[in-house]
């Protein structure tokens, strides 16, 4: 925890100090979205002040990477009563899950869970729109966040992009430009931290719009140059264009469109590559949101579901019932390959 000593207000520069110059941002888009004045912007993925702070506090406050020690947050989020699995946080129940239309799941990263509740939530009228992460339509793989009001648009960013994408910065939009008011969030475990970090700030208008987070298993993200244009490009000379699918599974496993086997990079070249932001961080599981999805544990094309909070479950049960997804229970071995994948980040 980064200690106030003074009771001075303090503004961007307490973020600038104590996040981005110690190179601990990871990104989100957290801050951009909070400061009611429009003051920060990423640029290059750098939270940059473009106009005077007037020291309202929010951006630090909502800031994922300002405290290091999420243990207090968890009875806040769960209840005092709630019991904590160490390592995958507070859940109520473990599912294994795919989506039963095979034509999203062709298309999805894993089990196409995430899409399948999005499109759920969408069409039965508990979210107007959900903040995802799409790609930029100019430069193929390239992680762009964005609002998404239809069904085609959520089908439109399946897959797993394993590098930066500042999730958050389409809050910003979904709540001031298009004044939605009943949001899903999805985003890796920090963009849940962000969302729980916003709404204790507290900054009323998330806490009360942001009706669902989806979040995302996640071991680090990747600098894209490194491995999106100097590796997979330059060295295993692969457009983008022509890439169908990354996944991470032992290898980083890189599919070209139209071949059976996929190249593989070891894990131990990649370690290089890996975004700044993401050393030090403690949350594999997405620990803060609704529901918790990823790949890990269970076999190709189904996903490891947690649901964490009743709403979280509520939602999933009633698409079990309805047929959306084919399910079974998570099984114990499933958990605990989870809690060993887990633990180096917890112990770093
Ligand atoms: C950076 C990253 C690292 C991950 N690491 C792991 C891991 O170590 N172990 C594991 O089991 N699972 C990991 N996952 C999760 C896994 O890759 C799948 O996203 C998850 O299983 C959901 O699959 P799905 O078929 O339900 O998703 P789909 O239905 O295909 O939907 C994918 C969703 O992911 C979102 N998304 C895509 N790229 C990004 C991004 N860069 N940032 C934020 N959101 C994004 C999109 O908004 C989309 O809605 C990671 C995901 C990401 C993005
Ligand atoms: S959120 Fe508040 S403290 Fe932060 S930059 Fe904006 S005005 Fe300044
Ligand atoms: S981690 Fe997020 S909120 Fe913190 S400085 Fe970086 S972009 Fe802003
Ligand atoms: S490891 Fe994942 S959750 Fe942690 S900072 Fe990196 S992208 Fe965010």
């Amino acid at each position: 925890m980064v200690i106030q000593l003074s009771k001075e207000k303090l503004g961007f520069e307490h973020l600038e100090a104590n996040v981005i110059v110690s190179g601990k941002c990871c990104s989100c888009g957290s801050c951009e979205a909070a400061c009611p004045i429009g003051a920060i912007e990423l640029q290059n993925l750098q939270p940059t002040l473009v106009k005077d702070c007037t020291k309202c506090e929010f951006c630090w406050k909502s800031c994922p990477r300002m405290i290091d020690d999420y243990s207090p947050i968890y009875a806040q989020v769960f209840g005092e009563e709630a019991q904590r699995d160490p390592a995958l946080g507070v859940y109520r129940h473990a599912y294994a899950l795919r989506n039963a239309d095979e034509s999203i799941r062709k298309r999805a990263q894993d089990g196409g869970v995430v899409t399948a509740i999005l499109v759920h939530l969408l069409e039965s009228g508990v979210i107007e729109g959900a903040v995802i992460s799409g790609v930029d339509p100019n430069e193929p793989w390239k992680p762009k966040p964005m609002v998404a009001t239809t069904r085609k648009e959520i089908i439109s960013a399946t897959k797993s992009r394993y590098t930066r994408s500042p999730n958050l910065i389409a809050l910003k939009e979904a709540l001031k430009e298009r004044k939605l008011k009943q949001i899903a969030v999805v985003g890796t475990p920090c963009h849940i931290q962000a969302i729980q970090r916003m709404r204790l700030a507290p900054l009323k208008k998330v806490d009360r719009s942001v009706v669902m987070t989806i979040g995302l298993f996640c071991s680090e993200t990747f600098k894209f140059k490194e491995l999106m244009e100097d590796k997979i490009v330059g060295e295993l000379n692969v457009p983008l264009e022509n890439l169908r699918k990354l996944d991470i599974k032992g290898k980083l496993l890189v599919y070209p469109r139209g071949a059976k086997e996929s190249l593989k990079i070891p894990l131990s070249e990649a370690q290089d590559w890996i975004d700044p932001g993401c050393h030090g961080c403690k949350d594999f599981a997405s620990d803060f949101a609704d529901i918790s999805v990823g790949g890990a544990g269970t076999p190709g094309k189904w996903s490891s579901v947690l649901a964490r909070s009743e709403r979280g479950q509520v939602v999933l049960e009633e698409m079990i019932n309805a047929g959306i997804f084919l399910y079974e229970e998570l099984p114990e071995e499933s958990l605990e390959r989870l809690r060993k994948i887990a633990a180096p980040k917890i112990s770093s």
